[in-house]
């Protein structure tokens, strides 16, 4: 595989995404005027290095799958900046040339592919009409890559395959355009818990063979631990913590982090809990509660919460975990509420 010109080291930001927003407008009414507006995605920040795999978590509703789509810009952003390895989108690359390096996988396997075409020339399609060369050959030799014999499959068509099948060829269209980046939005949430795992190991496999960089966008917290180098964690368009993914998983700083990993079902009869930690549906996005949004649902919340918005802070001394609570204490990286409770 050709591979694009890499600037600067290999532990470089690939992408960068900085304060990314995007507010969706509710209209009603016979004139369709604007009534309310959804805080879908409010000044996200963040980056993901160059081979790294950046898992990003949180409840249904939370913005990851919006932040994922601004970043290829199948949603317009209302504010904020794309890098993509030094070149700042409009500025310095067009939207055509970042979906070059930037390639997605969506959740539904079925309507990512043309039900008209076959898996040979879904896979074509793209680098055929980007001027690649010898597309069938590339398709062929991918089908191969991803497990499916282009002998029995290439001439098959999308709704004669098993749903890890599709995805299989789905991973296959996104390698043909030659990315440096993929985004799995959920792409293996709906796949058996035997399939997953053999797409998740064949992800791993890709990544190391073709030099990628992953973001993983899942509510599944095992599946993300599995593959994730990085994880971040969303609540109502903003992010709350960002960490090593062992940080993230042994060493929770935000009260929302520990209740998701909290309420992870166990199999450990002894280890159930009687109370939900976490409590009640997310706030409507139409109308975020004011200071920390998490402030309805946190047991720790104080006067301050409501008041004034948290900002993510360095914890623990460990300058690649930060998270954004008031009540964080910077040594521990604890709250200072969970400190106390726990003495
Ligand atoms: Fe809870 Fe307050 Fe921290 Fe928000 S800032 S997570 S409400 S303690």
């Amino acid at each position: 595989m050709t591979r694009q010109e890499d600037r600067g080291g290999p532990r470089q930001p690939l992408l960068i995404a900085k304060d990314l927003k995007r507010h969706f407008p509710i209209r009603s009414g016979l004139l369709n005027r604007q009534t309310a507006t959804v805080h879908a995605v409010d000044g996200v920040s963040f980056d993901v290095k160059k081979g790294e795999v950046l898992g990003i978590v949180g409840e249904s509703g939370c913005g990851k799958s919006t932040t994922a789509r601004l970043m290829i810009g199948l949603i317009e952003l209302d504010d904020g900046q794309i890098i993509f390895d030094g070149d700042v989108l409009g500025e310095d690359i067009t939207l055509k040339e970042l979906r070059r390096g930037v390639q997605m996988v969506f959740q539904d396997s079925y309507a990512s592919l043309n039900p008209r075409l076959t898996i040979l020339d879904s896979v074509a399609f793209g680098p055929k009409i980007n001027g690649l060369e010898d597309p069938e050959g590339k398709a062929r030799n991918l089908l191969k890559r991803v497990g499916l014999e282009p002998d029995r499959f290439a001439h098959r068509y999308p709704h004669e395959l098993s749903g890890g099948q599709r995805q299989r060829v789905n991973i296959a269209r996104a390698l043909a355009m030659e990315p440096r980046l993929v985004i799995l939005d959920e792409a293996v949430s709906a796949l058996d818990k035997s399939v997953e795992a053999q797409v998740l190991n064949l992800l791993n496999e890709l990544r190391e063979e073709f030099g990628l960089t992953y973001i993983f966008i899942s509510h599944d917290l095992n599946v993300v631990r599995y593959i994730s180098d990085r994880v971040l964690v969303m609540y109502l368009g903003e992010v709350v913590e960002v960490g090593p993914a062992e940080a993230i998983y042994h060493n929770q700083a935000h009260p929302y982090t520990s209740s998701l990993f909290a309420a992870m079902p166990s199999m450990d009869p002894d280890n159930r809990t009687e109370e939900p930690p976490l409590a009640g549906d997310p706030p409507n996005p139409i109308n975020p509660p004011s200071g920390c949004r998490f402030h309805t649902r946190c047991k720790f919340a104080e006067s301050v919460c409501s008041a004034a918005k948290p900002k993510l802070s360095v914890i623990g001394g460990d300058e690649t975990h930060l998270a954004a609570c008031h009540m964080m204490d910077p040594a521990s990286g604890h709250s200072q509420s969970f400190r106390e409770a726990a003495e």
